[in-house]
């Protein structure tokens, strides 16, 4: 078993969400790359994140005091209205298709 994996992050991209160009990576891919972590160092390896910046406290972690997963609610594209629920086709503000 390693000492420990370093899973490299990019942080500090935007100021929302939104902002956030790179949306490349899913839970899906995030899942595959997890296992394949376990398969080559272990399950109990601890992780270490690594933002990559060349000054600074570069490293962090996950804290196991906080949710790690977090969702933001899906808006409606032409009014902005925050939906009622997920996959809502039509905005109950405005009217419109939300998408
Ligand atoms: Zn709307």
């Amino acid at each position: 078993m390693a000492k420990y994996t370093t899973l490299n992050i990019r942080s500090n991209e935007g100021y929302s969400a939104e902002q956030v160009i790179d949306k490349t990576i899913t839970l899906g891919a995030l899942l595959e790359a997890v296992q394949e972590a376990i398969e080559e160092h272990g399950e109990d390896t601890p992780v270490i994140l690594n933002e990559g910046q060349r000054y600074g406290a570069n490293y962090g972690f996950l804290s196991q005091y906080e949710q790690l997963f977090t969702t933001e609610p899906e808006c409606c594209t032409t009014c902005e209205y925050e939906l009622d629920y997920e996959g809502q086709e039509i905005c109950p503000q405005c009217g419109n298709p939300t998408d």
